[in-house]
C-alpha cells in the first residue's frame, strides 16, 4: 500500500495553501477571489501580497467579498501582462477549481468511510458469535479497501493537475519576465519599474524606513546618435545599463524608464546615499573612453544627468517621480554632467 491515505503530494502546495487561506479568511468561492489568493500566495505580485496582508490585520483575518474585489481591481486586473499570461492564469484557474473539487471529493469520502466506521464500531458483533464476526470483519475490510481504491484514484488525478498547474506556471512565469524585461539593455522595464516603485512606496509606509529614486538621463544623446548611428547609440544605452549594474549591484533596482532615461530605487537610502550612488555611475561613466569596434575610433565619452529624490510620507509614485525628474531638469540646466537632488531645486525655487 502507498501513503495514499496521508494525503496529496507535497508538489500541491501553492493550490492546497489557497483552498486552505479561503476558508481560513471566509472569502468567497468565487474565480476572482482564486486568483487574488493565487496571485498573493504565489508570490508573484509583491504589491498586492503587502495590501492582503494589510487587509487581514485590519479586519480580524476575513477577507470578503468587498476586499477581494478591490484588490482585484486595484492589482490583479491591471496587471494583466498579456493574452497570453490571461489565457494561462485561467487555465490555472480552472486546474486549481478541479483540485478543489478532487479536494472536497476526498474529504466527503473521508468523512463518509469514517462515518461507516463509526457506525460499525457501535455494532461490533458478540465474540461468540462467529459468522456475525466474521461478517462484520469482511465489510470492514471491504469498506477499507473501497477508501484505499479511492484514495489512490484520487492521488493519481491530484498529481496529473498538479503537474499541469506546474508546466501552466512555468509559462506564465516566463510570459511575465518577457513583459517586464526591456530587450535591449536586459534591464527591468517601465512597467516594472511601476511595479517595484509601489512596492517600494508600502513597504517605506510599513515600515517607515526611507528611500532614494535616482532618475538618470544621457546627455546630448541625439547628438550621439546623429553622428554615430543609431546602432552605436543602442551600445551605449547597454555601456549604461551595464555600469549601474556594476555599481549597484543587487543593491538596487535598475529600470530602463524609456529611451535614454533610467530610473534606479536605491532601498533603505536617503537623498545623501542617493546622490553618492549617482555619482558613482556618473564618475564610472566618465572615465570610459568609447571606442568603436569596427574601426578602433574614437567616440569621446558620453555623460549622463542625474536627479534625485527621497520617499516622504503621504508621496505617491508619480510625486516621488516628479521630484526625482525636477531635479534631473534641474541639472540638465545647470550643465549636464552633474547630480542635482530635490532639495537643491526647492533652494534653486527659493532663490528665484
Ligand atoms: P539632453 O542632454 O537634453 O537629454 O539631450 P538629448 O539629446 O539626450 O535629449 P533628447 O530628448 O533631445 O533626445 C533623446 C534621444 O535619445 C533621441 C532618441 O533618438 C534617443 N533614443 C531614445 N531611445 C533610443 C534607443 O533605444 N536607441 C538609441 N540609439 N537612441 C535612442
Ligand atoms: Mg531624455
Ligand atoms: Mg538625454
Amino acid at each position: 500500500m502507498t501513503n495514499s491515505s496521508s494525503g496529496s503530494p507535497q508538489a500541491h502546495d501553492l493550490a492546497e495553501q489557497v483552498v486552505a487561506a479561503m476558508r481560513q479568511h471566509y472569502s468567497p468561492g468565487y474565480p476572482r477571489a482564486f486568483e487574488v489568493w493565487y496571485a498573493h500566495l504565489s508570490g508573484e505580485m509583491p504589491a498586492l501580497s503587502m495590501a492582503m496582508q494589510a487587509v487581514i490585520a485590519a479586519s480580524n483575518g476575513e477577507v470578503g467579498a468587498a476586499d477581494i474585489d478591490t484588490l482585484y481591481e486595484k492589482f490583479v486586473s491591471t496587471d494583466r501582462l498579456s493574452r497570453q499570461a490571461e489565457r494561462t492564469s485561467l487555465q490555472v484557474l480552472a486546474e486549481i477549481e478541479s483540485m478543489m473539487a478532487l479536494v472536497d471529493r476526498a474529504l466527503s469520502s473521508s468523512e463518509q468511510y469514517h462515518g461507516r466506521l463509526c457506525a460499525m464500531s457501535e455494532e461490533v458483533p458478540p465474540s461468540a458469535d462467529r459468522q456475525k464476526l466474521r461478517e462484520w470483519v469482511e465489510a470492514l475490510v471491504l469498506s477499507t479497501r473501497e477508501e484505499v481504491a479511492r484514495k489512490t484514484q484520487l492521488e493519481g488525478q491530484l498529481r496529473e493537475s498538479a503537474h499541469e498547474i506546474r508546466n501552466l506556471r512555468e509559462a506564465l512565469e516566463s510570459t511575465r519576465a518577457e513583459a517586464l524585461t526591456d530587450p535591449l539593455t536586459g534591464l527591468a522595464n517601465r512597467r516594472h519599474f511601476e511595479e517595484m516603485l509601489q512596492k517600494a512606496i508600502d513597504q517605506a509606509t510599513l515600515r517607515r524606513e526611507p528611500f532614494a529614486l535616482v532618475m538618470a538621463d544621457i546627455d546630448f544623446f541625439k547628438h550621439f546618435n546623429d553622428m554615430h548611428g543609431h546602432l552605436t547609440g543602442d551600445q551605449v544605452l547597454r555601456l549604461v545599463a551595464r555600469t549601474m549594474k556594476d555599481k549597484f549591484k543587487d543593491k538596487a533596482i535598475i529600470t530602463r524608464f524609456g529611451g535614454e532615461e533610467f530610473a534606479i530605487i536605491l532601498p533603505e537610502a536617503d537623498v545623501v546615499a542617493g546622490k553618492f550612488g549617482a555619482e558613482t555611475v556618473r564618475q564610472a561613466l566618465l572615465t570610459r573612453e568609447l571606442v568603436k569596434r569596427s574601426t578602433n575610433e574614437s567616440l569621446g565619452r558620453i555623460t549622463i544627468s542625474l536627479g534625485v529624490s527621497m520617499y516622504r510620507r503621504g508621496d505617491t509614485a508619480s510625486s516621488i517621480v516628479e521630484r526625482a525628474d525636477n531635479a534631473l531638469l534641474q541639472a540638465k540646466r545647470d550643465g549636464r554632467n552633474r547630480t542635482v537632488t530635490e532639495d537643491a531645486v526647492q533652494d534653486a525655487a527659493k532663490v528665484a
